[in-house]
Formats: structure tokens, sequence, C-alpha cells
């Protein structure tokens, strides 16, 4: 059985390649010496990297981070609201400053909850001084330009954005995978989702740009990148070369020093046969697709507004299938959305045993400001949802389990991410993106990539051993 390392990606990623004071020709702003900020991110990869280039920016603006709230003199909070639970999380730690405010000390509020609440944020928590939502982080330098200048009520909520939010530097927190935005914003409309509202229209940035960041990625050490969208696979690029995002793949992928190229997240529509073809003909393309299907019943889908059947879902699935590599394939699954019979629900379990999908995101529906199920009747019961979440669940760990116990013996090639407290053991993630913790005697892996067999494997992650 896989154990549980201690020492994860997540707390080394202090060590990162990027320094932490950076200084870009106009962009240094003299009356922030001294000041210092604190970030703290909800959400997904996204905002994951949506904050690396907010401390980016920061850091070249003179700007110092630290790794407390109590010590900065700018507390940002970088937010989700995909879920009530994550805004509420947010107001939670908002509401610690009605008494812990230092003098002088300056809250923002950034992300979809920015963009979801609007002004409303300074009602409810009268001591933020900063609200902007994603669509906006271009204007961030002039907004933090006001709120330098003393300014106490400082917005950006504009969601009709036609550019995306590029930064000179970029405070990446990850020192092996770099995150890569290419469409930011989602024009797809599912009916409960709070994307289109909270991060605007579909904006591409231009192909050049992006291959230049990977290059100067390279240049910084790292091999794996990681391309981003909520829709990645809808990037049309605004630039005269009119890259697919299939052609885009294949050019980040012969850059001179990239091994790993990985994409987040596919929307079946705009999944073809061209991607499957470009993950075919390079195998520098992780074999891993992440394609939410969100429900296995052609009704639910439609009453989603989520732009395919059942029927053609499932083509997607065997045009991947019959690729000559094999394909991981991941997925998200929302139960009880409104109207969902148990009929639907059973058509969705019946969806996980004909994919057999390497794993699985499942969330019980609930219902989000500004999106169109809101005025659909929530009318499944909590505990009704959390039965269906846990029968799910179950399917899909069997499921897991056995896919797994079939990779036992073979061997895979990791780049190692973790180091575990016990001495020689050591965690990495395979091309397909399974997590395997293994043994070796060697001092120094992280960040290299090692030949590791498999040789046991739970339905969460396999362990192994280094093999030379
Ligand atoms: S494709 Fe649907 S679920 Fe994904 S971000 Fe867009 S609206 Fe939301």
């Amino acid at each position: 059985m896989a154990e549980t390392f201690d020492i994860s990606l997540d707390s080394l990623a202090g060590c990162s390649v990027a320094p932490q004071n950076i200084a870009v020709p106009g962009t240094f702003a003299p009356s922030t010496d001294g000041a210092t900020f604190f970030l703290e991110t909800f959400g997904c990869q996204m905002n994951d990297h949506d904050s690396e280039k907010v401390a980016g920016l920061l850091l070249s603006r003179g700007y110092r981070q630290v790794e407390s709230p109590d010590a900065a003199s700018l507390v940002l909070y970088n937010t989700c609201s995909i879920r009530e639970k994550a805004a509420q999380k947010v107001f939670s730690r908002l509401g610690e400053y009605r008494t812990k405010q230092a003098p002088g000390q300056i809250i923002g509020v950034l992300g979809c909850v920015a963009q979801q609440e609007g002004e409303e944020i300074f009602q409810r928590t009268p001591w933020v001084s900063l609200v902007c939502g994603s669509a906006s982080y271009r204007r961030l330098p002039e907004l933090l330009s006001q709120l330098e200048a003393g300014n106490q009520r400082v917005t950006g909520l504009d969601n009709d954005a036609d550019e995306t939010f590029e930064t000179p530097v970029t405070r990446r927190d990850n020192p092996w995978r770099a995150y890569l935005t290419i469409i930011e914003g989602c024009d797809k409309a599912c009916a409960y989702c709070v994307v289109p509202f909270t991060r605007g229209p579909e904006r591409s940035r231009a192909s050049d740009s992006v291959l230049r960041e990977v290059r100067e990625l390279v240049d910084l050490g790292y091999s794996e990148v990681q391309l981003l969208g909520q829709t990645v696979n809808s990037y049309a690029d605004p630039s005269a070369r009119k890259m697919r995002f299939s052609d885009l793949l294949l050019a980040v992928a012969d850059v001179p020093g990239i091994r790993r190229v990985r994409f987040t997240t596919s929307h079946p529509r705009d999944f073809g046969a061209d991607i499957v073809a470009a993950l075919e003909a390079q195998p520098k393309l992780c074999n891993h697709v992440h394609l939410p299907v969100q429900s296995g019943s052609t009704r639910i889908l439609r009453a989603m507004t989520r732009t395919y059947t059942r029927g053609e879902y499932l083509e997607k699935i065997a045009m991947l299938r019959s690729a000559k590599r094999q394909i991981a394939i991941t997925t998200d699954v929302i139960v009880g959305f409104p109207g969902e019979t148990e009929d639907d629900f059973a058509e969705t379990l019946s969806l996980l045993e004909e994919v057999r999908y390497d794993s699985l995101f499942s969330f019980k529906y609930s219902p989000r400001p500004n999106t169109p199920s809101l005025s659909m009747p929530d009318a499944i019961s909590e505990e009704e949802k959390s039965r269906r979440l846990t029968l799910l669940q179950e399917a899909q760990r069997e499921i897991q389990s056995q896919r797994n116990a079939t990779l036992v013996g073979r061997t895979f090639e990791l780049l190692v991410s973790g180091k575990s407290r016990r001495e020689h053991q050591w965690s990495g993630h395979t091309a397909c993106h399974r997590v395997v913790n293994f043994a070796s005697q060697e001092r120094a892996l992280l960040g290299t990539y090692v030949q590791v067999r498999v040789t046991g494997a739970g339905p969460n992650s396999l362990v192994g051993e280094q093999v030379t």
C-alpha cells in the first residue's frame, strides 16, 4: 500500500528558483521602500499561477514577500468561489482583521470572490481596501499605485477584458514544474459555473509570447511546463500565425530543454483528433488528459448546458483509447445537479464503468450566485447528494485499485518532487500523472528524472524502487 509522505512538493516549494527580490527597469516604485506582502491562495491551478504573477509584480515594485500576515504591510487573499465553502473560508479569514489589523496594514481581496461580491466586500468587511477580480489583473500596477498613494477604496471589477494578464516577472512557487496560462476566461456558460462571470470571456495569449516564455523557463532551469486554461483546448491564437492548440503543444515540446508538457483543463466539445495525433507523435507531450464529463446522463448534460451528449463524450474517449500510446484519462463529476434522478445518477455510474478513469474529482452540486442554475429548484437533499457522492467515490476507488494493480512490474520515468522524512524515501510523478513513492539510496534526487519500477499499488498512488 502507498504510504503518506510528510514532506510534499508544497512544503518544498519555498526553495523556488525565482529570486525573492526582483527589480525590473521601469516598474520599480520607490514609494514601496520597506513594504512587505503576504499572499494566500485558494482554489485552482489558475489561481495558483495568477498568484505567482501577482507576487512577481509586487516583487518588481520593491515589496518583499513574508510568510505571515502579521508581518506584512499588504495582505492579499486570492480567492475561489466555485463552491460556497471556499467563499466562506475567505470571509472567515477577512473577519480576523476586525480586531487584528495593524496600523497602516492594507488588506486586499483578489480573484473570484472579489469579482462575485464586488463592492459588497467593503460593506461586509470595511477594513478591506482593495477588491480586484482576475479579469482586471492587468490593471494591478495602477491599482497598487492608488493604494500606495493612500487611497482606501480601490476596485478592479471589469469582466469584459480583451487582454490576458502578463507580467515581466513571475515569482514561481513550484521549482520543477512551471505553470503558464495560455487562455483566460470562459465562453462556455455551463449552468452551474461562476467562471464566465468571475473571469470574463475567453482570451488567448499570442503563440509567440507563449513560446518566448517557455524558452525563458528553460533558461531558469525548468524542463516541465503545464499550459493552463479553464478550457485550455479552446485556445485561439490571436496572432497572425493562427496556431491551433495542437500546433502550440508541438511547438512548446520542440523548445530545446523541454522534456514534459502538460495541459489542463480540456473541454470535451473542443477536443479533436488533432490533439490525439499530437500526443501520438510527440512523446514529450505527457500521456494524460483531464476531460471533465460532469454527468453520464445526456438529459442532465443538456440541463447543465455542457454542449455534448453522453454519446459524443464517449466518442472522444474512444479516440483517446485508440491512440498508439496509452493515455491516462481523468475527469470531474458533479452529483445532485437539479433534476438528477436515480436513473440519471445510474447513468453516471455506468459511464464510470465504461470509461474506467485513472482518477476522478467529484463534488456535490451547490447553487452559486450569478449562475443560470441558481433559478433551478435544488430539490435533492444534502443527504441524498452525500449518498450519491459516496457511491460514486466507492465505485471509482475500486476502478482505480484495479487499474493501478495492472501497473505493478512496469518501469516509469518520474520527475522527483518530494522527499520523505524517512531516509531514502522519495516521491514523484509519472508522465501519466500518477504519484509513485519509491526507495533510493541516492542523496540528491529532487528535481531530477529517475527510472522507477512499480512494486505495489493502492487506489491513489503507487510504490516502487529506483532502477539504474
Ligand atoms: S467550461 Fe463550463 S465548467 Fe468549465 S469554466 Fe467554462 S463554464 Fe465553467
